[in-house]
């Protein structure tokens, strides 16, 4: 196994200007894991109630996501989350998170998964964030998200696993608040002291931005006509990202360069339909156009 992903498998009721989906299947793990199955083998480390449905399941397992650390509850739910978006798409209001089964996750790596060279900590209490890398046997690379409730509640267990991840994938607003630097590029080298080897900033339809002591790459989002849900962009974005790295083992500046486009494209994807429908119906042809697309998109010549 080449990519274990640590997060929600989750079902979503999501609201934006083009239309509503109640009980949809989300969850960051599962957006991500599908983004990174395109590249490289993964596996998800997570829990779902009784509820989770069999076509979900299938849905994974035809994308050769192993679940096999993927827990069920017996008579529990799995983590529904309902939130809404106005015009501007790049931001999420929360209107209800119902935890259900996550409320007493405890991750436990399956043997065969213990000695994963790729790590995706997608959004989730640092606790167990912490308690996922603790069973792992010395990963390559361990790359994290995390959110607002955790930078407010949970600072220092954030910075216990800071310590200990190479790339923290965040949004603008959690760079700002875990730093109290409006700055950017300032506030992303304060982040870096705290660990982390590499900053990724997600802008939303602005892109992203890689930061490290020595340089600062930004991508660009891929203009597109149609954006229906913004919701997974962040996860797909992460999975098309690592997923990308674990696929082809390389880690030198250019072959991060391909990842954060790969990335892109991968989010870009994600919002031209609801829920996973168009993540999970693509083929590698398409991924491919629209990665030489973000070439065409960004190029020039030299004076
Ligand atoms: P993104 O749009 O990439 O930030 O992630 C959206 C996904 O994150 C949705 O499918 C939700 O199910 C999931 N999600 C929302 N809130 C949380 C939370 N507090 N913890 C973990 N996952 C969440």
């Amino acid at each position: 196994m080449r990519l274990l992903v640590l997060g929600t498998v989750a079902y979503d009721t999501v609201k934006t200007p083009f239309g509503r989906r109640e009980q949809a299947l989300g969850g960051s793990a599962t957006y991500c894991a599908l983004a990174a199955s395109y590249f490289t083998e993964v596996a998800i480390l997570g829990v779902v109630g009784e509820d989770f449905n069999d076509s979900d399941r299938e849905l994974l397992i035809r994308h050769k996501v192993d679940l096999s650390g993927l827990s069920t509850i017996a008579g529990g739910r799995c983590f529904h989350w309902q939130g809404e978006y106005g015009f501007d798409l790049n931001t999420a209001v929360t209107l209800r998170t119902d935890l259900n089964v996550l409320e007493s996750f405890d991750p436990i790596v399956p043997e065969h998964l213990r000695e994963v060279p790729y790590v995706f900590l997608a959004n989730m209490d640092p606790e167990i964030q912490i308690k996922t890398l603790d069973q792992l046997t010395g990963p390559k690379v361990v790359a994290a998200d995390t959110m607002n409730y955790w930078i407010e509640q949970k600072r220092g267990g954030l910075l216990d696993l800071l310590a200990r991840v190479h790339i923290l994938v965040i949004n603008e607003a959690e760079v700002r608040q875990l730093t109290g630097d409006y700055n950017l590029l300032r506030a992303g080298h304060r982040i870096l002291s705290y660990g982390p080897k590499m900053l990724i900033v997600k802008r939303g339809e602005y892109g992203v931005l890689k930061i490290t002591d020595d340089s600062v790459f930004a991508a660009p989002a891929y203009p597109l006509e149609s954006v229906f849900d913004p919701t997974g962009a962040g996860d797909s974005f992460a999975g098309g990202f690592i997923g990308h790295l674990a696929g082809n083992g390389n880690l030198q500046p250019e072959a991060l360069r391909q990842a954060i486009i790969m990335g892109s494209v991968m989010a870009s994807y994600n919002v031209e339909d609801f829920s996973t429908a168009r993540l999970a119906s693509l083929s590698r042809q398409e991924i491919d156009e629209r990665y030489r697309g973000f070439r065409r998109l960004t190029e020039f010549g030299d004076l």
